[in-house]
């Protein structure tokens, strides 16, 4: 179903929020960009580039990588042809000083329209993590309890085989949660201030959450 959705919007989460699976197919649906900074780092880190070298340590430690890599990498991306109009935001901003970065990078016409965040509470976020695997293939996202594939370790989608993100290991998954806590939760209150702000109970069924976000996109 084609989707009429707010132009410019952040998705704010912990890892395991469900952020880039609604994400995803809320921008299919709306035909807009999604931007996932987690998936541009991991192409980095695939094709073996600079920055993915650069990048791989931080995320396997379940570190941030810095804010300067980052903001430049979201600020090409945003000025980019397909991205002048719309995009959805995924992953970033993740710090304060990411958050105004972005609000200095947009125009007053372009400012952000909406920010989501995906609210879950910490003990489903370990499960859904410790249990995630995706496609190494076609990217995407299954779980070994709740979303489960018809073979175990192959994708329903197109045949390729399930991968574990070496951050979704059980040390990485503490850290990256700390990283949250102390990093990316206040911009809740910055995103409030700034009456930007939509809070999604993300602890229920994938359809539950993308039918309410359909609703915030009116
Ligand atoms: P994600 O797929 O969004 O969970 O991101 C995976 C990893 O990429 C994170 O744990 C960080 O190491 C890195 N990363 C992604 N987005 C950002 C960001 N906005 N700032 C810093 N590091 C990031």
């Amino acid at each position: 179903m084609a989707v009429t959705m707010k132009s410019r919007c952040v998705f704010l989460g912990a890892p395991g929020a469900g952020k880039g699976t609604q994400a995803k197919k809320l921008a299919a649906a709306g035909s807009v960009p999604h931007i996932s900074t987690g998936d541009m780092l991991r192409a980095q880190v695939a094709a073996g580039t600079t920055l993915g070298r650069q990048a791989k340590g931080c995320m396997d430690a379940g570190q941030l990588v810095p804010d300067d890599v980052i903001v430049a990498m979201v600020v090409a991306r945003i000025a980019e042809p397909d991205a002048r109009a719309a995009w959805i935001l995924d992953g970033f901003p993740r710090t304060l000083p990411q958050a105004e970065a972005l609000d200095r990078n947009l125009s007053r016409a372009s400012a952000l329209s909406l920010v989501v965040s995906f609210a879950v509470p910490e003990p489903v976020l370990v499960g859904r993590l410790a249990g995630r695997r995706t496609c190494g293939k076609c990217g995407a996202i299954w779980h070994v309890q709740n979303h489960p594939t018809r073979r175990p370790g192959l994708c329903d989608a197109c045949g390729g085989e399930l991968v574990q993100r070496s951050d979704d290991r059980p040390e990485a998954v503490g850290k990256r949660l700390e990283v949250y806590r102390s990093q990316t939760a206040p911009l809740l209150a910055y995103y409030r201030d700034h009456r930007l702000l939509r809070e999604i109970d993300a602890d229920r069924s994938p359809d539950v959450v993308y039918q309410e976000l359909l609703k915030l996109m009116q």
